[in-house]
């Protein structure tokens, strides 16, 4: 079982771990899989530190636009600063998208990033194929029950996560959630998104 989505918690190799600021960063040796992000709400990213660990081979995330945090502009401006390091390092890129998808998938084309994932998604079926189309992987979180068109995205490849800190209570709810997908989506869910995470991660 993996965590396509998580956060610093207790070490283990069965998880993306992913960070929100550059202060997260030295925590993550420990991991296999981690990621060096700067979320919107998080303060300035440390552009420097998030291109060593791109050149040292490690994802970058969880990065994003979020309405319920500042200005924009700035935002897109952030955002623009890390796809162009995504795209020079060809790092595997964990996006965090509150509401302004339209704008993250322009961006996504002008940098032509491929390599990707749009973590917690929350948007429409179409949109969920639009990332896919693109060569991005959808991850679904509990979270994802409520949307509207949860039923039709199910019939979508998509991989799943907690968001949580790593740790005995993130794999209890990761095991019910991937359990409950299952059923719903005919298919062991579970073993396909680890196989889709290695796919990309290896
Ligand atoms: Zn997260």
């Amino acid at each position: 079982m993996f965590d396509s989505h998580a956060h610093i918690g207790e070490t283990t190799a069965s998880a993306l771990v992913c960070t929100a600021c550059a202060y997260e960063y030295d925590k993550l040796s420990g991991f296999r899989y981690k990621a060096a992000g700067s979320l919107p709400g998080y303060g300035k990213p440390d552009l420097d530190a998030i291109m060593k660990a791109a050149s040292e081979g490690l994802c970058i995330g969880e990065i994003g636009l979020d309405r319920r945090y500042g200005c924009r502009d700035e935002q897109i401006a952030t955002l623009r600063d890390i796809l162009s390091i995504a795209a020079d390092c060809d790092a595997f890129t964990i996006f965090h998208i509150i509401r302004d998808y339209e704008m993250a998938l322009r961006l996504i084309d002008e940098y032509g990033i491929k390599r990707f994932m749009v973590h917690s998604f929350s948007s429409s079926y179409e949109m969920a194929r639009e990332i896919i189309k693109r060569g991005g992987i959808i991850s679904l979180s509990p979270k994802a029950e409520r949307l509207r068109s949860f039923q039709r995205i199910l019939t979508l490849p998509f991989v799943t996560e907690t968001d949580m800190k790593t740790g005995k209570e993130e794999m209890e709810t990761l095991e019910i959630w991937n359990q409950k997908l299952s059923i719903l989506a005919f298919a062991d869910v579970g073993r396909r998104s680890e196989e889709m995470m290695m796919e990309v991660l290896r």
